[in-house]
């Protein structure tokens, strides 16, 4: 008998096309033999080379390298240039993971120099391991010469398009309440937001604020327990009919919809009352902790319901985005008893230096003992927790800089409808409600390592200078820039003099969101505008 012809194995078959196609250099003449052809324009999205590839990238990858490869074979000239993005908190977490330290006062204390120089080295990790994943899925891309969101040129362009911004005065600074990781003490844009929400269950409360001159108590309603120490306001719906109640000799205001799920038994209606007609009134605030010039009365806010709680809700303004606004509106004291860490301060002397969102129950047994606690009740809810670190987020007050993207929002939204989706559903869907719900972007970031922002403001008048390019900043710069590194901690030594009243000019301190360097792609990949723009223009 004839012995039967060895088969080849599928994974004998692929390496053997595979060498084929690296001897040959298949990928790179697909590109050549086209180069005077119509080009279709391909953007490959940064990963990061400081962690190993998965599944989804296998994903992601196979469908990009499909649609290239088909318009290819069409005769398109499909240029194909790999990126790195190496910037932002993955980064620094995995450093701190590294040298054994954790936060930024230890980071301060390691050396913001030798931290950086410490990121820097680590983010091509993982890059000879992308290199061979890369090659085994056959995916066709340029990794010999890489775009890199940490080289100045790349810096330089992201620049570039925030000066842009700047001069079109839609990037601002603002006291907002915002998303933020106690953890990694920086605050985060919405659609980090939406990558970490987890079912957890928590506690609602509802307290009795006495008013000033009455012996009558409101009920007052919140999920956030913590946030009682640092009451401001009562909010009550103008339009909303309440009523005073009598229950064991003790008189309580809520809304009229809402006595029967309050109270398990019956009650004695005293009298009936539109919410306006308690606008202003004062009352006692069941803890002592802050003294406020103005607050501690009742305001009115259309978005108080009857759908939960008791109709009147309590309003702290650090950690809140309707609260701050309310607080704002109303011309009423800001009060904040939370550091940056997302602990109380030394204002909350029982729980000073403990994490806010663990005091839920102290705090209930705090209001027991005043017996200020009407009633609390467990529920269960999603809630947002850092991407990165797991840590629940807090909303909380900073300084942050945001991108005006509701001014944009009717340009973006005409933009979309010339954009074909595959899927379409994607187009009205999810990318369309996405756009339909589109708030100020937050770039600003408390950290490190990343595209330093590049603002820098005079200390005398306030005037804010966004240079568009090393050039330009060494116009602006006292003295001379040689070679310039562009990351922190080099770039907070280069202090600048004010064109208007010649005061000092320093950087803000933050550097962006890695989101905005990635999304700078299709600009800083060439340089533009310093760079070689050969394949760019055409
Ligand atoms: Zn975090
Ligand atoms: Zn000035």
């Amino acid at each position: 008998m004839q012995a039967e012809e060895k088969k080849e194995t599928t994974v004998e078959r692929e390496t053997r096309i595979r060498r084929l196609w690296e001897q040959e250099g298949t990928f790179q003449a697909s590109v050549a033999n086209r180069s005077d052809n119509k080009p279709f324009v391909f953007y490959e999205g940064p990963p990061t080379a400081n962690g190993l590839p998965h599944v989804g990238h296998a994903f992601g990858r196979t469908i990009k390298d499909v649609v290239a490869r088909y318009k290819t074979m069409q005769g398109y000239l499909v240029e194909r240039k790999a990126g790195w993005d190496t910037h932002g908190l993955p980064v620094e977490l995995g450093v701190e993971k590294k040298l054994g330290i954790s936060g930024k006062q230890e980071i301060e204390k390691y050396g913001v120099e030798q931290f950086i120089q410490e990121c820097k080295g680590s983010v091509f990790t993982y890059e000879k391991k992308w290199r061979s994943f890369t090659e085994q899925l056959g995916y066709w891309i340029d990794m010999d010469d890489p775009y890199l969101t940490l080289s100045n040129d790349y810096i330089e362009s992201v620049w570039n398009i925030l000066s842009h911004v700047h001069k079109e005065k839609l990037l601002y600074k603002g006291h907002r309440v915002s998303p933020y990781c106690p953890s990694c003490q920086t605050s985060l844009s919405s659609h980090e937001v939406a990558q970490g929400y987890k079912d957890v269950k928590d506690l609602s409360v509802t307290a009795m604020f006495k008013l000033k001159d009455k012996d009558e108590y409101f009920l007052g309603w919140t999920t956030t327990p913590w946030t009682l120490p640092a009451n401001v306001a009562l909010a009550m719906n103008p339009t909303l009919m309440y009523v005073r109640v009598k229950r064991h000799d003790k008189v309580y205001i809520l809304a009229k919809s809402l006595v029967n799920k309050v109270f398990a038994d019956s009650v004695e209606v005293l009298s009936e009352h539109e919410g306006r007609e308690f606008e202003s009134v004062s009352y006692t605030p069941p803890f002592s902790y802050v003294t406020v010039d103005k607050g501690h009365v009742v305001v009115l806010a259309d978005y108080v319901t009857e759908h939960s709680g008791t109709g009147i809700v309590h309003i702290a303004p650090a950690y809140g985005e309707d609260d701050y606004k309310t607080v704002q509106q109303n011309g009423l004291s800001f009060v904040n008893v939370v550091d940056l860490k997302g602990c109380y301060t030394e204002e909350v002397p029982e729980l000073n230096g403990k994490f806010v969102k663990d005091c839920d129950v102290e705090i209930i047994k705090m209001l027991a003992k005043k017996e200020l606690l009407f009633d609390k009740e467990k529920y269960e809810h999603s809630y947002p927790h850092c991407w990165r670190c797991d840590s629940p987020l807090l909303y909380y007050a900073t300084d942050s800089w945001f991108i005006n993207m509701s001014a944009l929002k009717d340009k973006l939204l005409q933009n979309n409808e010339q954009v074909t989706w595959y899927p379409d559903h994607i187009k009205h869907g999810r990318f369309g409600n996405f756009l339909e719900n589109l708030v100020d972007w937050n770039i600003s970031r408390n950290r490190y390592w990343g595209t330093p922002l590049n603002v820098w403001v005079c200390q005398d008048c306030g005037h804010e200078e966004a240079p568009n390019s090393i050039a330009s900043l060494k116009k602006l710069a006292k003295g001379t820039l040689h070679d310039i590194e562009l990351h922190k901690p080099y770039i907070d030594d280069v202090e600048c003099t004010c064109p208007m009243c010649s005061g000092d000019m320093e950087r803000t301190p933050e550097v962006i969101d890695v989101w905005f360097d990635s999304g700078s792609m299709p600009f800083a990949q060439h340089h533009y505008p310093f760079g070689d723009l050969t394949t760019f223009n055409k």
